[in-house]
């Protein structure tokens, strides 16, 4: 397992810096967000350190997955929201702040103002093949 020992979530999985538990297995450890978005705002991480998601192995990734699908109906249960947003940002542009793999699972009430739309674009069919093509290349 890679850390990373400047690493804020390294330290966190591996208790340094406290932080409310909410889940622990031998890939994962999931956590209260301190500036939560809604009420039971969740960080699931993989133990491991990894900065972007195709960089995770595939067992802590897909413990990842399994742990959102633990956690997601105990928050649905606790808080009563009955949706969830999971949100994973993959660097700077994208809005990652904190450079350690992590899946926020954000519960949904009615009326939060969170929101949810980005704007839309068009897409012709000329670049669609052409797009489509070069990932397939790239895959
Ligand atoms: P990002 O923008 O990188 O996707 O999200 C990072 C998240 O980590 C933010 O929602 C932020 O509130 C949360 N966070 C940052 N530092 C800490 C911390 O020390 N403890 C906890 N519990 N959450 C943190
Ligand atoms: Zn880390």
């Amino acid at each position: 397992m890679s850390t990373d020992p400047d690493c804020i979530f390294c330290k966190i999985a591996a208790g340094r810096i406290p932080s409310h538990k909410v889940y622990e297995d031998d890939h994962v450890f999931a956590f209260l967000d301190i500036n939560p978005l809604s009420e039971g705002h969740t960080l699931i991480i993989p133990k491991t350190h990894a900065v972007t998601l195709d960089q995770l192995p595939a067992d802590s990734l897909a413990a990842c997955g399994l742990a959102v699908k633990k956690i997601a109906p105990a928050l649905v249960k606790v808080t009563q929201c009955p949706d969830w947003n999971l949100l994973q940002n993959n660097g700077k542009l994208a809005g990652q702040v904190v450079m350690h793999v992590h899946f926020h699972l954000i519960p949904r009430r009615e009326g939060d103002g969170l929101g949810f739309r980005w704007p839309a674009g068009k897409l012709s069919a000329d670049r669609a093949t052409e797009l489509k093509t070069a990932i397939i290349e790239k895959i």
